[in-house]
């Protein structure tokens, strides 16, 4: 994941502020130019970035700081703090109960991974006992359904779709009624996508959140959108009430930097990361961890 890179910069960068004999506002600001490039380059949002560097130089006041203070680990430590606080929208997301019925609805762009993502969620509450099913609302793509119905028979999750009917209100409806009838306590609805950001897709999305009533609304994200994230998922917060973001695509060549900024965007926390294109290939998403890794 090219998401190391950018770990090993601001740790390379970090490391050659230790170097220093004396750490001053030269030395601190060095450093903290390193990382703004760094995560730049990474395509992190630039506001996200500028106000990370404020906020780290409010806190190492090196003028304030009594001698014999370890001025490296106040810096390292600010350094941690401050990408934790780009990833961590302040609130958890809404958290479900296994055994009460649920609908979560799925949104995203068309190769999003959209589709994938909502069988490898499915499949991951599975293992832990829950009873999920699935329901395919993408009338718009060809090959969506057999494409669900293909996950989900192989995970052998329930699932719910049409090959003719063009109305995805509908379908939605009919299997969410279905499934709540069936005692599934973890309704899963796949929406429709398209290639980009168009009104139709925002009112389509619009009805069937409103006709299905979702517990959670879930924002799929490809890692690799680069600059184009921030807005992107703006948009589709100012459509649904998104509640939690899922990044797919990790395990590719992306920077990935720009999906961080789906947090700020939507100001709702990544609760997952697709790691591969096969079922297992998921992984819980915890901020500290994360930072940790990346900054080795
Ligand atoms: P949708 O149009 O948003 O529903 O996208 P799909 O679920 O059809 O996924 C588009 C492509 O991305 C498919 O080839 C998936 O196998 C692939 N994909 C989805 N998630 C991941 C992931 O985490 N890693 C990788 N490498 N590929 C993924």
């Amino acid at each position: 994941m090219v998401l190391q890179q950018l770990g090993g910069s601001i740790s390379r960068a970090l490391q050659q502020m230790s170097n220093a004999t004396i750490i001053d506002e030269k030395v601190l600001n060095e450093c903290l130019n390193e990382i703004t490039r760094a995560l730049l380059q990474s395509d992190v949002q630039f506001k996200l970035v500028r106000d990370m560097q404020t906020n780290i130089k409010k806190i190492v006041n090196l003028d304030d700081l009594a001698a014999g203070h370890n001025k490296r680990r106040i810096i390292q430590q600010a350094v941690f703090n401050e990408l934790c606080k780009i990833l961590d929208p302040g609130k958890p997301s809404f958290t479900l109960k296994k055994g009460k019925t649920s609908v979560v609805m799925f949104v995203g762009l068309q190769g999003s991974g959209k589709t994938t993502t909502c069988t490898k969620y499915a499949f991951h509450h599975q293992k832990k006992g829950w009873k999920p099913a699935l329901v395919c609302a993408d009338t718009f793509r060809a090959g969506a359904f057999d494409q669900l119905k293909q996950n989900a028979t192989k995970a052998k999750i329930p699932f719910y779709g049409s090959y003719m009917e063009s109305d995805p209100m509908k379908i939605a409806v009919e299997g969410v009624e279905r499934f709540k009838k069936e005692n599934c306590d973890l309704i899963i609805v796949d929406t429709s996508g398209r290639h980009k950001q168009e009104t139709a897709l925002f009112e389509e999305m619009r009805q069937v959140s409103e006709a299905t009533k979702p517990d959670l609304v879930i924002f799929v994200m490809d890692s690799s959108i680069g600059q184009a994230a921030f807005d992107q998922a703006q948009a589709f917060k100012q459509s649904v009430a998104v509640g939690a973001v899922i990044i797919t695509k990790m395990d590719g060549h992306a920077k990935g930097g720009g999906a961080l900024s789906a947090v700020a965007a939507t100001k709702s926390p990544i609760i997952f990361i697709g790691t591969g294109e096969h079922m297992d290939e998921f992984e819980v998403f915890d901020v500290k961890p994360f930072v940790s890794r990346l900054l080795g």
